[in-house]
């Protein structure tokens, strides 16, 4: 992943912190600096935050094991300032599935609050305002404090905000009476109303609200259109996108030549072969950033991408749009009993969901 510090793996899973991890680790030394507290606080603020996003990537972790029980991978898991974020693969479609995966989450919260729990009500809380307002983390506040905010983190989580867990609890629960674009759609438009305001209680509250609220807007948004559009290749297969007259170009042909075949023709990508067997994909932003980097003349294998993604002609079509999104690829071969039998580009998944939405097609 670009912009990000690559942790450890933790159960085969890649763990990233992205570059704006950093201003909010600024944000809390200025804030500190600004109230006046010394470096031994600020330090006991920043290993607090460290700490709060252990929890985090514990609680996505939560999401990637309960998700591997039913024989869904997860990507990564990437930790932003406003939360983290566990990619799988796919969501589990079984509704009991999602909401097993939905709620191992914030059930981790639950369990590290109750380890917490006698530290908790061993802790002596400022009763008073004035004690309120000048409390602080210290060694002896540390661990009741991390006890306290993993309830929050579980509570927070739970909100029915889709997609957040709670909304993912409600479209799993939806799920199981309407079907599951409609389920969505409506775990989607009740998201969108709270995160409006969690936005407006940003203003007043806490600015991070403003940001987790865009982030579910357009996540909400983004993810009814995915599932929608995935109900539109319902029943097909690879065979019925599969294009048997593609364009290949040679790996030592010149990216000049690549460029007269993409202003010639309507194709955007690309088979590249090497005496005559596959050996890599390009697309249009290859040829382009070829143009810029290597020149016209330079040989096309230079800014062919070699990651040669492969489907059998039987796979439903919902397969084969995932593997798009997960490997950003814009060209996969499809083969017929080991044979390659011609090649699907997202443009012919594109179209097939547009002509279904277009035939008003919602199986
Ligand atoms: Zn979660």
């Amino acid at each position: 992943m670009k912009h990000a510090l690559s942790l450890p793996k933790i159960a085969g899973i890649s763990i990233y912190i992205h570059w704006t991890f950093a201003i909010l680790i600024a944000w809390i030394i200025f804030s500190n600096l600004r109230a006046g507290l010394d470096a031994v606080h600020i330090g006991w603020s920043i290993l607090f935050v460290l700490s709060l996003f252990v929890c985090v990537t514990l609680h996505e972790l939560g999401h990637a094991l309960a998700a591997k029980r039913y024989g869904i991978k997860t990507t990564d898991i990437t930790l932003y300032p406003i939360g983290g974020v566990a990619r799988l693969e796919k969501m589990p479609e079984n509704p009991k599935h999602e909401l097993v995966v939905a709620l191992a989450g914030p059930l981790v919260n639950v369990v590290i609050m109750l380890l917490l729990l006698p530290v908790i009500f061993g802790f002596a809380w400022p009763e008073n305002e004035e004690a309120q307002r000048t409390f602080v983390i210290d060694q002896s506040s540390f661990l009741p404090m991390l006890g306290v905010v993993n309830v929050w983190l579980a509570l927070f989580n739970l909100i029915p905000a889709f997609p957040m867990d709670g909304g993912r609890v409600l479209r799993a629960l939806l799920s199981m009476q309407l079907n599951r674009v409609k389920a969505t759609e409506v775990a989607a438009t009740i998201g969108q109303i709270i995160a409006i305001g969690f936005v407006f209680a940003g203003f007043y509250l806490n600015p991070f609200l403003i940001f987790i609220g865009l982030f579910i807007i357009l996540g909400a948004r983004t993810e009814a259109e995915m599932v929608k559009s995935q109900s539109f290749l319902q029943g097909y297969t690879a065979r019925d996108a599969v294009m048997t007259n593609y364009q290949a170009l040679d790996r030592n042909q010149s990216v000049g030549d690549a460029v007269r075949l993409l202003l010639d023709g309507e194709a955007k990508n690309f088979l590249v072969n090497e005496e005559g067997r596959p050996y890599g994909v390009l697309n249009r932003d290859h040829i382009i950033r070829g143009i810029q980097t290597a020149g016209e003349s330079a040989p096309i294998h230079t800014v062919a991408d070699t990651n040669l993604l492969y489907t059998d002609i039987a796979m439903p079509l919902q397969e084969v749009m995932l593997k798009f999104q997960q490997s950003k690829q814009t060209i996969i071969l499809v083969q017929d009993r080991g044979e390659l039998v011609g090649i699907i580009d997202l443009d012919n998944i594109s179209e097939l969901i547009m002509v279904n939405a277009a035939r008003g097609r919602t199986t």
